[in-house]
């Protein structure tokens, strides 16, 4: 029988939940995937790190963050370092998402930064990219793609960074009810994978993103190419987020 990889379904709150509310969702969650055939993270608010970390203490729950910066401490009013993301009990940190990119202006260089800095502190990075739809539109998609991964990845190999993720989110598909086709994930998953293979000799998990839900979860995860999910609107419930959770076919492949 060979091994099957779990596939990775990390459940990004956004700016939701206290860190009351945040404890009764684990509390919640947790009955409904004990028996889960997924690695779980969720990506928190930074206030929530520490009483969700020890909500989840013992479970197959891992916790993270959802951004952090660069430098190791500083006069940078209103950011947060990786080592204390670290000590409150962050084991992953969400890198360069797209509302990062477009809202607060993240560029890839910074991003870049960022990633080096969390595999420097043992932090595992999941690194966003994606597409807009006028740059998908413009039969751009793989340059686009090509460039995130170049210019976020730059001195990253397979010896600083054997855990590294990336999250497949095409800008167009997130909060809007319109995911990709599976079979469309499952092509740029794979020619991703290609491109880094080939051009900075990595092998990484490629999770997708985008308008995740109960409904389309197992046939994205059904792709070869797809090791994994990252679900924002959805994870808000413990009762959505579990039924996605629990999509992950259990039975070992043969
Ligand atoms: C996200 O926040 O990364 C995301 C994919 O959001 P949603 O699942 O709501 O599209």
């Amino acid at each position: 029988m060979v091994e099957r990889r779990l596939p990775i379904i990390v459940g990004n709150w956004k700016m939701y939940k206290s860190p009351a509310e945040a404890v009764a969702y684990v509390h919640e969650l947790l009955p409904l995937v004990k028996s889960a055939s997924a690695k779980i993270y969720l990506a928190v608010p930074f206030t929530a790190i520490s009483s969700v970390a020890e909500a989840a203490k013992g479970s197959n729950l891992q916790i993270g963050a959802q951004n952090m910066h660069d430098a190791s401490e500083g006069a940078f009013t209103g950011e947060i370092a990786a080592r204390m993301l670290g000590e409150a009990g962050a084991s992953f940190v969400v890198l360069g998402h797209s509302e990062r990119r477009r809202l607060f202006g993240e560029t890839n260089d910074f991003i870049n930064r960022k990633v080096l800095k969390a595999l420097s502190e043992h932090l595992q990075p999941i690194l966003c990219i994606g597409e807009t739809l006028e740059e998908r539109e413009a039969g751009r998609t793989a340059d686009i793609l090509h460039q995130q991964l170049k210019e976020c990845l730059a001195g990253v190999s397979a010896e600083n960074a054997p855990n590294l993720l990336i999250a497949y989110e095409p800008v167009w598909a997130i909060g809007t009810e319109k995911a990709a086709m599976p079979e469309l994930a499952q092509q740029i998953h794979q020619e991703c994978l290609d491109w880094l293979k080939e051009q900075l000799q990595l092998e990484p998990i490629i999770l997708y993103g985008g308008s995740v839900n109960p409904a389309n979860g197992r046939s994205l995860l059904e792709q070869p190419a797809i090791g994994g999910l990252l679900v924002g609107g959805a994870s808000l419930s413990p009762t959505t987020f579990s039924e996605i959770i629990n999509t992950a076919p259990n039975e070992p492949e043969e």
